[in-house]
């Protein structure tokens, strides 16, 4: 089965977020057809982990972004379920601290990325900075337009230093949000995660939407392109997901390292 047209944004190219709908789930009709797959790429995923673990000479850093509701939290916890939580740091990234705030944006995102042999994820992420910033002006244009490429040139410093950076735009349409921020309120173990900023930030949509499509456009890099991730139905979301991530642990061709000691001397004693 086919998974998925073309997900990656070529650098430069104008996105139109109108033109990926959120719904898309490739060839595929219902979850159970997706099942099967997902499984395999859990069971690569944790060997593929290992194997970063023990050559520890890449790190790779995940990146998720989205609306509220768009599934940041449930692709953690779906994707990677099963691997080894000892090589793997997840960083949520809030309305900055006056700390934060009191260094340039990115200081908080560069003493957060993984060391060599972990997977991080951000839940959230720098790009908050040319988003929720850009929309609400909370710093002026002057500023927040440079971020664009200040962004790229430290995602570029990573990757020439080891680090795979992996970035997901979940898309979520709006009638999928309503559904998901009703759920959430009619759901009592859910109420914990309704914030009034949910409701605030949905009358903003049409102005994350351009925001969200002016980043694609100016952050998607040869070194570290953005992914569109149709994100209306999770578990293609997670398919898709898991697959890009599985491919790019495999494209770095990781070997065991080769043992300190010789191996066919040790004897081990009764
Ligand atoms: P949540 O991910 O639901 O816990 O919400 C975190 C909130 O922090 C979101 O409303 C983000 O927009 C907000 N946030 C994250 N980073 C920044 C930032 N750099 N400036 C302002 N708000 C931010
Ligand atoms: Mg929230």
């Amino acid at each position: 089965m086919e998974l998925q047209t073309k997900n990656i944004v070529t650098p430069g190219e104008l996105v139109n977020l109108d033109d990926h709908p959120p719904e898309y789930t490739g060839t595929y009709e219902k979850k159970g057809q997706t099942k099967k797959r997902l499984k395999k790429l859990h069971k690569q995923l944790l060997e593929l982990q290992g194997l970063l673990y023990a050559e520890s000479q890449h790190a790779v850093l995940i990146i998720l972004q989205g609306m509220d509701t768009c599934g940041k939290d449930g692709t953690i916890r779906r994707v990677m379920s099963g691997i080894n939580v000892q090589g793997c740091d997840v960083f949520s990234f809030k309305v900055p601290t006056t700390d934060e705030l009191s260094r340039d944006f990115l200081w908080r995102a560069h003493r957060s990325v993984p060391s060599k042999g972990k997977i991080g994820i951000f839940n959230r992420s720098h790009y908050e900075d040319v988003l929720v910033v850009r929309v609400h002006n909370l710093v002026p244009e002057s500023v927040w337009s440079q971020r664009y490429q200040q962004i790229n040139d430290f995602e570029r410093m990573l990757v020439e230093n080891g680090t795979v950076v992996l970035k997901f735009y979940l898309h979520i349409s709006k009638d999928e949000q309503k559904e998901r921020l009703e759920s959430r309120i009619e759901d009592p173990t859910k109420h914990w995660k309704v914030e009034a900023s949910d409701i605030r930030e949905r009358a903003y949509w049409e102005d994350y939407m351009q925001a969200y499509e002016v980043m694609l456009q100016k952050c998607s890099t040869e070194w570290a392109p953005w992914h569109i991730i149709p994100a209306n139905k999770k578990w293609y979301r997670n398919l898709v997901i898991a697959e890009c991530v599985v491919d790019a642990l495999k494209k770095l061709d990781m070997r065991y390292p080769e043992p300190s000691v010789d191996i066919t001397k040790l004897r081990i004693d009764d």
